[in-house]
């Protein structure tokens, strides 16, 4: 069995990935200022034989470690940003490391890691085996405000991939057989003339009032988008005091649909309900669009693949004292007194993806799945129940059942990025064919 000496290398060696993941979980840093993990994924890459670019598309934290020669060339995507005030420790009951810092409450310090464990498992099999082809790992920052990875793409450095793989740290062990949804990032500023509020507010022009016809414009555009259409905003900028007239407001959207071209149409409309308030009040408005992601084009061929990789892999199993963590943990969560089988699934699934099912949620790995077929898995890191971006996740992510999760993604990513470097029963055809179907002649351009 030829797969036989990479799970061997995953028994000797996950211990430092563990340490690798620990390390960044405990060093949370937001998009675009991830140093500490980028520096310390781009030095362990480098000691392991692996040439590293880094700065890619002018991202200080942006990354690739390459190693190997020729086609075929299999890339597999890596995240570690942290999230603003997601500061937890790795316990069941509710308490921060440092009030207000950020946390992994994504579990990016495990997406990353996993990315690199599986190169560097992958690396040592292509050099005992004198295997041809090239592995990438791709460092890519700023998942968290959704556009890292098209400022990678903007550089074109995903253009000459084979297919990519990726996973992300959930409550399941299964391919990722769904669609995540297209989203646009913009913030509208408005500008209007201060007054005193009291004394002279007829000659002052309301900035906050412009946000708030806008808001107001777009909540009755609700019924008039596609069904699981997503619009959401907070207020950024307000104005300083209720006694003068606010001069300027902001008002930051995500908007997501099920697909770009549907959020375009959004965005136009929306748009449209900005320039109408400005106008209702006599202010002025500029956009600043800061992303726009594709929606993820799922492939059945890759995940089917990474599926039977995940059965090869070292099954999950879980001590006593993991399992008093989860129960405890669990008791904040609606999953509450559930058995621990269903807390904390170790089976493994696949079903079809079937087109039109689409997950309320974005990501920019979107953007490579409309550049190279992109295979997705998910595991279990955290107890079902568990939502992504809560303290809950931030502590789950800290633990052994985090890493747990973390090896088994990785070694499956491993053996599936072999079977893509041997391509193994034409997979990488199949993988291509079925990308340009649901590509349908569209070619991807970046949305920002
Ligand atoms: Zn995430």
């Amino acid at each position: 069995m030829s797969k036989e000496t990479i799970l061997k290398w995953f028994k000797e060696n996950k211990q430092t990935y563990t340490k690798m993941a620990q390390d960044i979980w405990d060093n949370p840093q937001i998009a675009y200022e991830e140093k500490y993990a980028s520096e310390l994924q781009q030095n362990a890459l480098k000691e392991q034989g692996f040439t590293v670019k880094n700065q890619i598309g002018g991202v200080e934290t942006a990354f690739i470690a390459e190693f190997g020669q020729g086609k075929p060339i299999i890339g597999i995507l890596g995240e570690f940003d942290a999230l603003p005030g997601l500061s937890q420790t790795a316990t069941p009951i509710k308490e921060e490391v440092t009030v207000g810092a950020p946390g992994h409450g994504c579990g990016h310090n495990l997406l990353g890691t996993a990315g690199v464990e599986a190169v560097v498992a992958l690396k040592e099999k292509m050099e005992r085996d004198g295997l041809r082809g090239t592995i990438r790992y791709y460092g890519c920052p700023a998942e968290e405000v959704l556009n890292g990875k098209t400022h990678m793409a903007k550089a074109g450095v995903f253009d000459d991939l084979d297919s990519a793989l990726t996973w992300h740290p959930m409550s399941k062990n299964a391919p990722m057989s769904f669609s995540m949804q297209s989203m646009v990032s913009i913030k509208f500023h408005f500008k209007g003339k201060p007054a005193h509020a009291a004394a002279s507010p007829e000659a002052g022009r309301s900035a906050l009032d412009s946000v708030e016809l806008m808001n107001i414009g777009v909540n009755y555009l609700r019924e008039h988008v596609p069904d699981g259409t997503r619009m959401h905003y907070t207020i950024t900028d307000g104005g300083l005091a209720p006694n003068i007239v606010p001069e300027s407001a902001t008002v930051w959207y995500f908007l997501r649909g099920s697909s770009k071209e549907e959020v375009e149409g959004i965005l136009h409309r929306v748009k449209n309900i900005a320039k109408g308030a400005a106008l209702m009040n006599e202010t002025e408005v500029e956009s600043e669009l800061l992303a726009f992601c594709y929606e993820t084009l799922p492939n059945d061929a890759l995940n089917e693949l990474m599926y039977h990789n995940m059965l090869d892999s070292e099954p999950l199993q879980y001590t006593e004292e993991e399992q008093i963590f989860v129960e405890n943990l669990a008791k904040s969560l609606p999953s509450a007194g559930k058995p621990m089988e269903e807390l904390l699934p170790t089976s493994i699934s696949f079903e079809p993806y079937q087109p039109g099912v689409s997950m309320p949620g974005s990501s920019d790995v979107g953007d490579v799945s409309w550049i190279t077929p992109t295979g997705a898995v998910t595991t279990t890191c955290a107890p079902v129940g568990t939502a992504l971006h809560s303290w809950q996740a931030t502590a789950s992510f800290g633990t052994e059942i985090g890493y747990k999760g973390m090896h088994l993604a990785a070694s499956t990513m491993a053996l599936s990025a072999y079977d893509l470097i041997i391509n193994k029963d034409n997979i990488l055809e199949k993988a291509k064919e079925e990308f340009d179907k649901l590509r349908d002649g569209k070619e991807y351009q970046a949305g920002i």
